[in-house]
């Protein structure tokens, strides 16, 4: 069947039932954004010129909010707990309904079997049949339970499943065996899954597949008004749980030299003590009073907590100008209690690694808040620079349409992956200061004859093959790193091309011997020992993954204006 576009949410709101405060919340939130959403749904259908759309039969089943995994949030939700999540659940939700897609919403294990058609209790096998969903959406939570209730059906199924996980999850630590031996187990990997099934809040690593939430874009009028009714010197701070305020009262002093603080922080009957005197706190806000303060202000900032949530997008796309600290050393899994027991290695350098990175200045100012005088001058910096309000492409509710669509039409699990053998016709380019290797790798039929004919058609691969570009990082670098110091993005489903002797001989590698090893740095080389070494095993094809001993060979790709999840020929 075809989808269509849907502009009627109310369907979708019934659905989501209600009672609890995350589920008004999301609710709350679907309804502030249905005119966005109507008026996205529009444009994409536009832009994709009314191609066909499959439409898929998608199972949601929200783990962390089900009774059985204890749904810590819900009764947070009132009192300054994370939002996030709730935030990226109901953004999802709603993608996929304007989308057109066959929804089914579970909250609890009991919704959970009734849609999945297994019967109650815990079997060893027992869904036989097929099942009943193209696509599943869950989260480690739910995965658990699909566990417990699928038992060893999971197993055949698990290609269908996506699994929401807002910091990412590295393959060293998807991989069971592999996260056991070498020290990568954590609680929540080793699921055996593709790691592009994690779906991220943010492009963390490309290893997962980005997914993200939306935030308000506005018109030239309104963006004008925005800016005209801005008040220069009133400053929101970030952080709505009274413990992010602990501390920072030094910063707090110089800010309020400048400016009149505001704050959201939750309360239940007195001011809390962390919060200064001179701080309007307005208590928690519903999200659209929040809109309406941040609207006003000319400064959002951060202390250094929470981590890479959608508020300061928010802010941003509020005309506000977002001040964060500098974090040196990087805060990590290996040196941070948030991050501890994450499955990631990744380093963060600031408290939102994503608005520094892909906003920067001058919507966005990262300093070193233990530096008094940069961040006095950063404050007074911020009072005399005029910003637009601004919002990513991506983080639109177009952006995030096209880029789920792009998802669900493309990206397949389940087809086996054959070994596909190449003879390489590879021309060198120069470009950028640095050397690619342009391939135009050409697949032959399961053959070890390289005279290849010109009818042999490449395998119909998403990202498409045309994205592909081959280039080996220095030691010690990660392909994510490598392919961004070129404009690239490296591209996980692309490593099974790169993943062979042509390869390394189109980037003309001296190896004294080929090895094939499981190992989540491969494929790489050695220079000193001209040894190199392929990917015995597809689910440890790594971009995060990096070591002083090797180069390795990345998978890059182009991507959209705005939409780094999408390479410039897949939509
Ligand atoms: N938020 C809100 N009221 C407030 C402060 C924040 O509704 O007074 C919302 C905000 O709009 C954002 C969400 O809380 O969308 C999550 O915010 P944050 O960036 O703090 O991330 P979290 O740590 O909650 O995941």
């Amino acid at each position: 069947r075809q989808a269509a576009f849907r502009t009627d949410l109310s369907v979708l709101l019934d659905q989501i039932g209600g009672g609890k405060e995350s589920l008004s919340f999301m609710k709350h939130r679907i309804r502030h954004f249905t005119e966005q959403w109507v008026t996205a749904a529009n444009r994409l259908d536009d832009k994709l010129g009314h191609q066909w759309r499959d439409q898929k039969k998608i199972l949601v089943h929200v783990g962390f909010l089900t009774e059985e995994s204890g749904d810590v949030f819900s009764p947070k939700v009132l009192k300054g707990g994370p939002l996030g999540e709730m935030v990226q659940w109901a953004d999802i939700l709603t993608a996929l309904y304007v989308l057109g897609q066959n929804l089914k919403i579970s909250m609890s294990v009991k919704e959970l079997q009734s849609f999945l058609g297994v019967p109650p209790g815990r079997g060893s096998c027992p869904l036989t049949g097929p099942l009943p969903f193209d696509l599943i959406y869950t989260d480690y939570h739910g995965l658990q339970q699909m566990k417990q209730h699928l038992g060893l059906s999971l197993k055949k199924h698990k290609c269908h499943i996506r699994v929401i996980d807002t910091f990412g999850t590295e393959p060293a630590y998807n991989h069971e065996e592999y996260a056991t031996l070498h020290g990568y187990r954590t609680n929540w990997g080793y699921w055996n899954l593709n790691p592009r099934q994690y779906m991220t809040m943010f492009p963390h690593t490309p290893d997962n597949s980005f997914i993200g939430f939306v935030s308000e874009e506005f018109n030239k009028t309104e963006k004008r008004n925005i800016q005209q009714n801005k008040v220069n010197n009133m400053a929101v701070v970030y952080g709505k749980e009274a413990s992010m305020w602990k501390g920072k009262e030094s910063f707090m002093e110089i800010l309020h030299r400048y400016m009149e603080v505001h704050g959201t922080v939750y309360y239940e009957t007195q001011r809390p003590p962390e919060v200064p005197a001179f701080v309007k706190n307005h208590g928690l806000l519903p999200q659209h009073e929040l809109q309406q303060l941040l609207r006003k202000a000319k400064l959002f900032i951060g202390f250094g907590f929470p981590y890479e949530g959608p508020a300061p997008l928010e802010a941003i796309a509020n005309g506000c100008i977002f001040l964060q600290p500098r974090f040196q050393p990087p805060h990590s899994s290996l040196n941070n209690d948030f991050f501890r027991g994450k499955p990631t290695t990744r380093e963060v350098f600031s408290q939102h690694p994503y608005a520094e990175r892909y906003i920067g200045r001058p919507h966005v100012m990262t300093v070193d808040y233990n530096n008094s005088f940069e961040f006095d001058s950063a404050i007074k910096e911020i009072m005399r620079t005029k910003v637009e309000p601004y919002l990513p492409y991506e983080y639109t509710c177009e952006g995030m349409l096209e880029r789920v669509h792009a998802y669900v039409q493309n990206q397949d699990f389940c087809a086996p992956e054959d070994p596909v053998i190449f003879t390489n016709l590879s021309r060198i380019v120069y470009g950028g200061g640095s050397r690619f290797i342009e391939t135009l790798f050409v697949p032959l039929p399961n053959s070890t004859s390289l005279t290849w004919a010109s009818n042999v058609r490449a395998p119909t691969v998403w990202p498409p093959l045309s994205s592909l570009r081959l280039l080996a990082s220095e030691e010690g670098q990660s392909c994510v790193d490598a392919c961004r110091l070129v404009g690239l993005i490296c591209e996980p489903a692309h490593f099974r091309f790169i993943n062979n002797k042509d390869a390394l001989h189109g980037l003309e590698v001296q190896c004294k011997v080929v090895n094939s090893e499981i190992n989540h740095i491969l494929p790489a080389f050695s220079v000193v020992q001209q040894e190199c070494s392929l990917q015995e095993e597809p689910l440890l094809y790594s971009c995060a993954g990096h070591s002083l001993k090797y180069r390795r060979l990345c998978p890059c790709r182009d991507f959209r204006d705005g939409q780094v999840a999408l390479c410039k020929d897949c939509l």
